[in-house]
């Protein structure tokens, strides 16, 4: 399905931000969705210590908040961990989950993405579930497969549109400056939509996300791609105006 779907474009700012600069960014964006309404819809992931003080500074301007990664159980003895209930409670409305960065940091495995994706769900989040190749493994033509591997072990059942939406997310365009092409990007896309029909009762209405590197020079041309229902966005989600050019590119 082409363009049919309301995108999404979300900033995951990783860590990075203490509370004026959080906050902000979060103060900018939302004057700029009151002062026109947002290209599409619009979501920030801010570090766990920012998401009560970004949740007032965005407060009824339309823009949703989410985590960066939840914990498999909504309470107890995980020191550091932070639970799907927490989230929600902090006002988020999705959280991040499997990222590169966290599979590679913190050995997050297939089935541990699928444990958390359930406490996702069960805490009335929607999870954008991260998957993509290493540049290894797209060089040994085994894109296609990796994402089937990852999706397959990483959704849990019962999860339809509105409750998940995937990021893909080729491990070697994070943070540096390269991307797939476009006839990549529809590809990988196309097939993940194609592979989502085995797991997910609306697959046409999944929003598939394309992430890595994506800059406002470079949105338009991603967006066209096919299967391609809006954007997760690193760097570029630190800067207002990037980040909104991008949005608009989300149209
Ligand atoms: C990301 O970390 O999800 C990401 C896409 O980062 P960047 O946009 O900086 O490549």
């Amino acid at each position: 399905m082409e363009a049919a779907l309301r995108r999404l474009a979300a900033g995951n700012w990783k860590m990075n931000g203490l509370r004026a600069d959080g906050v902000a960014l979060a103060r900018a964006l939302a004057t700029r969705a009151a002062a026109a309404p947002p290209p599409c819809e619009l979501l920030i992931c801010p570090p766990a210590t920012l998401l009560m003080a970004v949740a007032e500074a965005i407060a009824g301007s339309g823009i949703e908040l989410g985590g960066q990664d939840c914990h498999t159980s909504d309470k107890g003895a995980h020191t550091g961990d932070i639970s799907a209930a927490m989230l929600r409670d902090s006002g988020c409305r999705y959280v991040i989950l499997g990222h590169s960065e966290r599979r590679t940091d913190h050995h997050e495995s297939d089935a541990l993405v699928r444990e958390k994706a359930k406490a996702a769900h069960a805490a009335g989040l929607t999870a954008i579930v991260c998957i993509g190749e290493t540049l290894a493994e797209r060089q040994a033509g085994q894109t296609l497969a990796i994402v089937s591997r990852q999706l397959g072990g990483s959704l849990p059942e019962g999860l339809d549109s509105s409750t998940v939406c995937i990021a893909y997310e080729p491990v070697w365009a994070i943070g540096t400056g390269r991307t797939p092409t476009i006839a990549e990007v529809a590809a990988v896309h196309g097939h993940i939509r194609q592979a989502l029909a085995a797991r997910i009762a609306d697959p046409g209405n999944v929003r598939i996300l394309y992430g890595g590197s994506v800059k406002p020079d470079n949105a338009a041309a991603l967006m066209a791609a096919g299967d391609v229902d809006g954007a997760l966005i690193g760097g570029a989600s630190l800067a207002a105006a990037d980040f909104w050019a991008i949005a608009e590119a989300c149209r």
